[in-house]
């Protein structure tokens, strides 16, 4: 496995080798491409995503992928986007993937600064929607694949990208690709995981996400006879509703840990050296999960706790239809995200509890699935430890859990270990709001993000020990 190492850091330094490509022109390239990418409006609804596939398609074909390797696969309204990358001949280790997402959440230009489909530096900062969640991470593996392409690198097995149309809104497209690559050693996800740089001389740190919260989405519904809304009564459905909600709001899920979630809680309190009463409160809980004085303390941050749970909240409300007419109807919708090792039984269950109230209604909206942890794979931690080397020097490497949801699920779901590893370094104060107004990455990260899966795939599938020279 060294001599993996050895191959990438003998080619940083070949001037004939990878770095004979210079960064500007590197940079250049990859800001055009990313420029190009938030161009197209790929929201859901909008039938985008397949020009944007296409485009992406194009680039592949012109750096020497062979067309039959390149593979739209239709879902919907929407597409995945297939791009295998041959191994060496005979090589029979099981392929590895990579997975990235073409859509993004709708950005309303009114609400902009800036024209979100247009990428734009302003003041250090490249703004577009998408420049961070997930076009970036999209953009770094294209970038990858196209760069060691041009220069005829060859993996030791065959690598596939695997780019979804849909991980915004159903994961429709996302199945179909976890299901079409069953069978892969292991999958990379670009749109989890990521480096930390503390501000001084801290440690840095970079966690690969290997648990994801399963996402759900409830609805709970107060029905009534209605009347006239001269003539109110005391049974009311949105007063019916409200009051459930506000029991809602009150409920906490218990305490929950697992390896990962503990491994990643471990590592942030490694980080928080301007706040040791944190960081201790942290430490006492890792060393004995649950430990009351711990929980209570780490229970004021809302952004551990929500580490430590399932948690639910409510996102929409919809009630009545005319203003002078009792409601005969109020609905608000409920999205949870549950903690692995929880069921959606189980949260519908604890979610009706909470209600206390038998008389309304509580369904899960749609099919949401449960996803399963995901063990991170040996030859993946050395490959990124050998690619951290270069890019983060120092830095400790801990699994964490992801509250959100991405494409990782659908594979797990496949059978196919995933994890998450994406190309961004952030720093104190780091703020994309992605998913918000005005998403943007500053130049700096951007830039040193471009060689991050450059660097990993050769690390991971680079020459075999045998015609390796050191
Ligand atoms: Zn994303």
């Amino acid at each position: 496995m060294k001599h993996r190492f050895v191959l990438a850091m003998g080619l940083l330094a070949l001037s004939g080798g990878v770095l004979a490509e210079p960064a500007a022109q590197v940079q250049s390239e990859a800001r055009q491409m990313l420029g190009a990418l938030v161009g197209y409006r790929t929201v859901a609804g909008q039938g985008n995503v397949p020009a944007m596939a296409r485009y992406l398609a194009g680039e592949f074909r012109k750096a020497g992928f062979s067309p039959e390797d390149i593979e739209l696969v239709p879902s919907g309204e929407t597409v995945g986007l297939l791009v295998r990358y041959r191994g060496a001949p005979g090589s029979k280790e099981a392929p590895i993937a990579f997975l990235a997402h073409m859509d993004v959440v709708d950005a309303d230009p009114s609400e902009w600064t800036h024209d979100p489909w247009t990428l734009e530096e302003v003041d250090g900062r490249l703004h577009g929607r998408g420049v961070v969640d997930n076009k970036y991470g999209l953009l770094t593996l294209t970038q990858a694949f196209l760069r060691l392409r041009r220069r005829g690198f060859v993996p030791d097995r065959d690598l596939v990208l695997a780019f979804s149309g849909d991980e915004e809104t159903g994961m429709a497209s996302t199945r179909l690709l976890a299901d079409r690559l069953r069978g892969a050693a292991f999958a990379v996800n670009s749109d989890a995981g990521g480096g930390y740089r503390p501000a001084g001389d801290g440690t840095p740190s970079y966690y690969i996400q290997a648990a994801e919260k399963t996402y759900a989405t409830f609805e709970l519904t107060a029905r009534n006879k209605g009347g006239h809304s001269s003539a109110p009564r005391a049974d009311n459905a949105i007063y019916q509703l409200s009051a459930a909600l506000l029991r809602i709001a009150a409920h906490r899920f218990p305490v929950r840990w697992n390896a990962v979630s503990l491994a990643g809680l471990a590592t942030t309190a490694g980080d928080l050296g301007d706040d040791p009463e944190l960081a201790k409160a942290i430490t006492d809980f890792v060393a004995s999960p649950g430990h009351p004085a711990s929980l209570r303390r780490m229970e004021q941050e809302e952004w551990l706790s929500r580490e430590l749970r399932t948690t639910c909240v409510a996102t929409m409300l919809q009630a009545g239809i005319v203003e002078n007419a009792l409601p005969t109807a109020a609905r608000a919708t409920i999205n949870c995200r549950i903690f692995p090792g929880e069921t959606i039984d189980d949260t519908r269950a604890a979610l009706a509890q909470a209600a206390g109230d038998p008389a309304l209604e509580l369904t899960v909206v749609g099919d949401p699935v449960e996803g399963p942890m995901s063990p991170v794979p040996a030859a993946l931690t050395v490959a990124l430890e050998r690619t951290l080397k270069i890019r983060l020097p120092g830095a400790r490497v801990s699994p964490y859990m992801e509250a959100g949801a991405t494409d990782g699920v659908a594979f797990r779901r496949a059978g196919i270990p995933t994890v998450g590893a994406g190309p961004l370094i952030s720093t104190d104060g780091s703020d994309y709001n992605f998913h918000g107004i005005d998403e943007s990455l500053p130049v700096s990260q951007f830039e040193q993000g471009l060689d991050h899966y450059y660097l990993f795939i050769q690390a991971l599938a680079g020459a075999t020990p045998e015609d390796d020279v050191e």
